[in-house]
């Protein structure tokens, strides 16, 4: 077979990174597009009845051939980004996301699905196809392409009118933040701020020729100034700029009418519209309809584990607040906490605490403890080997998009290979924030035209932004990785493993693919559990100069550190799912109850800081009316419980094991039962067949500090 000279177009093997130009992009994405067309208007028009091998088969092949292709150039744009790279990405996406919303609404398409579930052979598949069948036809359903054509036309208003409305809602919550900025010229009233950020504010004044500090409501802005500033006036000033963004007190200065940023009138409109669609589609509410493809089963049942935890929860939070107020009072000269008070006291008592830097902590993470010490962890617990892949494979040289980047093969008990990734540790200017797993290549099974099958390696990617290593005094020292970074590092290896240790033979619900929404965070949380684990800390530590691992006491302060507060967070996260729930459950948008009544009830039932009455979170709540939450906040602590309660079964184990939670048997459960079934049966079903029951929250609690 001849190496097709555009790299994007060869999927003979690992990508071709360093052959890669923005030459490229747009041949083999017009040429798959045109390619991917054809298949899928021959399988369209084929009037035999739908097989999997003749119908579902090549669409798939034809679907990954795409998105592999694709997968280079988003990764390639989100890691080495260049102008040129970009004006190439831009150009390229919308034809992308036209052809799959083309077939996202295809109703010949969808009646072949239909006629395949009809069909003898539906019963002959294994699960995972059953499986696949069934989320297209849901997809389908939920796509509109069930309905009439009238109200077809309608359906596709509605969701066109939504996405105007979220991107208008996020554009005025951006041009509101944007908006506001405060010059401060007193330096006695910025005291306690931090070095870095005066610095930025100072850069920010100087830019408009200004003396001073130039303060903003972005967040590395307008946090350490809740969290540090001494000035209360400032603090509040702050708080309350931020809290009315994109609300009726907050308008363009000398414009009225046309640019109006207040966003309430947009959330009535999403929510009514948002009814309209569920009603349309033949659900009941909005929330049903977010649910159809989620792990949750029904509004009710969110509402009432939401209830149950915030039960749970409240009395920790009420604790917290109270031992807050006291030492505000006792050594803060604040007697009565204001909402502006509350970061900046917890601040303080977190310090007179818990005496210790993150500066100091990361002396003792070496990435050259830190990452053997990761690989060691899962080779125990999944009886596989992680090595530096071979800088040669199949005559071919490995290629990488920078030098930073390194290759790993994951080996099986018996020897072959299983999986492989890269991983791409430190920031740098061409890179997205952020860290981040994505998969380059799934695993699937091929059968071969001559009989037999070969099963194609995944492939993913682990990204970070950590600083790198450094050269003090002409040598060379490791990257040292904060606590909080090494759990970053394990929750999106958790996320890789999901992906490369899957066994699941076709595609669509393979690895990380087809996986509930509220679900998939399983994996990369459990794997967190272990940075807080004293037997897994001594053998990832190593004190860069005195070559010590972590003193035991460091360690204890940092355990009683991680569960600051947890009771008055916890409540805060419960808050804004219940709000969520409700708003697209029971709550009327045409009725007399207003959105912010809605949110004072759950604000009565669950919380325990109540903030003054100007205050419009609502208006700036993006997760849900500018982005894919709705009705699906809840996930958060959805999957949080999930994955305590999965290494809980770790836990329980360690009590009668000499290697502790580090336990293979348990380990071997986790990998058969939850990581390689992927999205091949419903998420509960995994969890139940790991677990031996239904997920409880009990270990949740007990993580968090939250136990009599
Ligand atoms: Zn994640």
């Amino acid at each position: 077979m001849n190496t097709p000279s555009n790299p994007l177009l060869d999927f003979s093997g690992l990508p071709r990174f360093e052959e890669i130009n923005t030459t490229h992009i747009t041949p083999a994405i017009e040429a798959l597009i045109s390619e991917n067309k054809s298949i899928i208007d021959g399988i369209r028009n084929d009037p035999q009845t739908p097989t999997w091998q003749s119908f579902v088969q090549p669409m798939v092949d034809a679907n990954e051939r795409l998105s592999r292709a694709w997968g280079q150039v988003s990764h390639l744009n989100a890691v080495m980004n260049t102008p040129e790279l970009r004006e190439v990405y831009n150009k390229n996406l919308p034809l992308i996301t036209q052809f799959y919303a083309e077939l996202s609404q295809d109703q010949r398409l969808f009646e072949k699905f239909k006629q395949l579930r009809a069909s003898a052979e539906f019963d002959m598949l294994s699960p995972a196809r059953k499986k696949i069948v069934e989320n297209e036809l849901r997809d389908f359903r939920l796509g509109g392409a069930e309905l009439p054509s009238e109200k077809k036309q309608r359906f596709l208003k509605i969701q066109e009118n939504l996405s105007a409305l979220s991107s208008k809602f996020n554009d005025n919550l951006l041009d509101a933040t944007n908006a506001f900025s405060l010059l401060i010229e007193d330096s006695d009233e910025v005291t306690g701020i931090p070095e870095d950020v005066l610095h930025t504010a100072r850069q920010l004044a100087e830019k408009e020729s200004k003396k001073g500090w130039k303060f903003t409501l972005h967040m590395p802005s307008y946090l350490p100034i809740q969290q540090y500033a001494e000035n209360r006036t400032l603090r509040e000033k702050m708080y309350h700029a931020f809290y009315t963004r994109a609300s009726e007190f907050n308008q363009p200065d000398g414009e009225s009418g046309e640019k109006n940023w207040d966003n309430m009138p947009l959330i009535s409109r999403i929510l009514e519209l948002r009814e309209e669609e569920a009603k349309l589609l033949g659900y009941q509410n909005y929330a049903e309809v977010s649910l159809a493809a989620k792990m949750a089963s029904e509004p009710r049942q969110v509402l009432d584990f939401l209830g149950e935890l915030a039960a749970k929860a409240k009395p920790y939070a009420e604790r917290d607040l109270q031992e807050l107020q006291q030492f505000a009072a006792e050594s803060l000269n604040l007697p009565k906490l204001e909402a502006w008070d509350i970061p900046y006291a917890s601040e303080k008592l977190r310090q007179a605490r818990y005496a210790f830097s993150d500066q100091e902590v990361k002396q003792y993470f070496p990435e050259d403890k830190v990452l053997p010490g990761m690989f060691k962890l899962v080779e125990a617990l999944y009886r596989i080997s992680i090595v530096p892949a071979d800088s040669i494979e199949l005559g071919q040289t490995v290629q990488y998009w920078h030098s930073d980047v390194k290759l790993f093969d994951i080996f099986d008990a018996s020897g072959d290979l299983i999986g492989r990734f890269y991983v791409d540790l430190y920031a740098r200017e061409t890179k997205r924030g952020g860290a981040w797993m994505d998969g380059a290549i799934a695993r699937r099974r091929i059968d071969c035209e001559q009989g037999g099958h070969v099963v194609q390696i995944p492939v993913a990617y682990l990204t970070c932004n950590f600083s790198g290593p450094v050269s003090i005094n002409g040598q060379q020292r490791p990257a040292l990785f904060t606590h909080n970074e090494v759990i970053v590092l394990f929750h999106e290896f958790g996320h890789g493993l999901h992906h490369l240790l899957t066994q699941v033979d076709d595609l669509s619900v393979s690895g990380i693919n087809g996986v509930e929404w509220d679900a998939v965070e399983l994996p990369s949380q459990f794997m967190e559990n272990f940075c807080w684990e004293w037997d897994v800390l001594t053998e990832m530590t190593q004190h860069i100069d005195t070559g010590e691992s972590l003193p035991r006491a460091l360690f204890d302060k940092m355990l009683a550190a991680k569960n600051f507060q947890s009771g008055m967070q916890m409540v805060r996260q419960i808050e804004f799912a219940l709000f969520d729930m409700h708003l697209h459950y029971d709550f009327d948008p045409h009725g007399d109850k207003s959105v912010l009544q809605l949110i004072d009830e759950v604000r009565q039932e669950v919380a325990v800081i109540f903030p003054p009455a100007y205050n419009r979170f609502p208006n700036s709540f993006a997760h849900i009316f500018g982005g894919g939450y709705a009705a699906g906040y809840y996930s958060y602590k959805w999957a949080e419980v999930l994955s305590a309660d999965a290494y809980g079964l770790f836990e329980e184990n360690a009590l009668n094991n000499p290697s502790g939670v580090m336990d293979a048997d348990t380990g071997s459960r986790f990998r058969d039962e939850i990581l390689a079934m992927g999205g091949s049966r419903p998420a509960l079903e995994s969890f139940v067949a790991f677990r031996g029951r239904e997920p409880q929250m009990d270990a949740l609690l007990r993580h968090n500090g939250m136990t009599a």
